[in-house]
């Protein structure tokens, strides 16, 4: 069960970590997922839907992001995922 979604996007909007991990947000515009700390621009709320799962988003045709990498589980949370990618 998600959380609210004016939570969520709120979440998503202050990259505060509160649901990471629990939360994916899925931009329908990009056709790609990302934790809500994604350090990428946020989307328009009208472009995204929440989902509870990595795999539910993928079972709905998205990428994983490559900058937040939500596919990789495990990773520590927010503020920790280094930019070694050029
Ligand atoms: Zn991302």
């Amino acid at each position: 069960m998600l959380p609210d979604t004016d939570a969520l996007y709120a979440s998503l909007e202050a990259r505060d970590g509160r649901f990471d991990g629990l939360a994916f947000v899925c931009v329908k515009t990009t056709g790609i997922f990302c934790r809500l700390t994604c350090p990428a621009r946020t989307p328009f709320r009208r472009n995204v839907e929440f989902r509870g799962s990595v795999a539910a988003c993928q079972a709905a045709g998205f990428r994983a992001c490559k900058r937040c990498r939500p596919d990789q589980a495990g990773l520590p949370s927010a503020g920790r995922v280094s930019v070694t990618a050029s």
